[in-house]
């Protein structure tokens, strides 16, 4: 603290990341990476933006990037807005359409980003608790509200709520704005974005960070009703013009249209994830059922914190989260099979 602080900045309780360790040798499992690399088409298409046009600022509208994702999924350019990662386009709803005269409502078991964001922009909000089976239900969420806001599948639980699902809830709060934060959907998830078509009040988040494995290209996008989209535009167009530089375009252009290696790697992150569950199961964990690229596991035996320590110590880590109802579990990021056979194995020796 610092009498040269804001009473803003003085208030505030930033997220914190998981650790991005300068230790190249650990297997980490603790962010949501995917182990695989980026297209080599969108290595290739960054290679190829690195040059003397750098000195240049980049389109302020990304209007190449928009229109690949809007081809991607069915919409128009004027649909989809952009930014550097999701927590950015995320920040920018919670300024421009979810700070409103009524709390918003958000899981209380969710991304811990949405009350941070809450706090920076003194956004009300109230969360409402998952199920005793950790699911969300949309039921729950029939109250009068400013908004609402949760991802799907959600995080860290890794559940998934069926489209019926949302479906109904569109419907059931036609006067507030839903936002799906989809960062985790390719990996077992149904997309709502056709249901933007649909829904004036639906606003669709994704990020490339994980099933495009660019997290260290800060790409992330939304998609909606031209109207929602031009709430975030007004945000952006006052807070940073140039979000997205050069080498971000041209790498997520080539990503997003290397369907095939997209295809390709997220079935291999599928088809582990279903290895891992197995595998774990048989050491007595009960792991929830998970439609994304990390599982959320809890041993009956042996508690959460000591595990991840001991996890540490072998040289893997995932994340544990000291919060109510669930610090007895841990997350596990799905990584390669070798790195999920090491997990496992060395699992093995602390639960003996
Ligand atoms: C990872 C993640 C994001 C943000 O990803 P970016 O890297 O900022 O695009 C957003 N929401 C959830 C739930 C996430 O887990």
């Amino acid at each position: 603290m610092s009498r040269f602080w804001s009473d803003v900045v003085k208030g505030l309780t930033p997220y914190v990341p998981g650790e991005q360790p300068k230790l190249a040798k650990l297997v980490k499992l603790n962010t949501n990476e995917n182990p695989y690399g980026p297209s080599p088409r969108a290595l290739e298409a960054i290679r190829a933006a690195t040059d003397d046009t750098l000195r240049l600022y980049p389109d302020p509208n990304a209007e190449r990037l928009k229109r690949a994702i809007a081809a991607a999924h069915g919409v128009e350019a004027g649909n989809v807005f952009v930014g550097n990662g999701s927590d950015e386009v995320l920040a920018h709803a919670f300024l421009g359409l979810l700070k409103q005269a009524r709390p918003i409502l958000f899981p209380d078991i969710s991304y811990s980003f949405y009350p941070v964001y809450c706090g920076l922009y003194q956004v009300a909000c109230e969360t409402v608790a998952l199920r005793e089976d950790f699911s969300i239900r949309v039921e729950d969420y029939a109250r009068p509200n400013g908004g609402i806001i949760f991802p799907n599948p959600n995080a860290p639980t890794g559940c998934l709520v069926p489209l019926a699902a949302i479906e109904k809830l569109l419907q059931a709060n036609a006067d507030s704005v839903v936002v799906i934060d989809e960062a985790y959907v390719d990996f077992g998830g149904t997309s709502a974005i056709p249901l933007t078509a649909k829904y004036p009040n639906l606003l669709v988040v994704q990020t490339l960070s994980k099933s495009r494995s660019l997290a260290g290209l800060r790409v992330g996008f939304a998609v909606g009703h031209v109207d929602l989209i031009e709430a975030l535009e007004r945000v952006k167009n006052s807070f940073n013009s140039y979000p997205l530089d050069r080498l971000a375009i041209a790498g997520a252009v080539a990503a997003i249209e290397d369907s095939e290696y997209f295809d390709q790697t997220r079935q291999a992150v599928i088809a582990t994830r279903e290895r891992l569950v197995g595998e774990l199961k048989k050491l007595g964990f009960e792991v929830l059922p998970s439609a994304a690229n990390f599982i959320f596991a809890r041993h009956p035996g042996h508690d959460a914190q000591e595990s991840a320590l001991a996890l540490r110590q072998r040289g893997i880590i995932v994340r544990h989260f000291k919060l109510p109802r669930i610090e007895q579990f841990l997350r596990i990021t799905v990584g390669t099979d070798e790195q999920c056979a090491a997990l496992v194995a060395a699992m093995k020796e602390i639960v003996a």
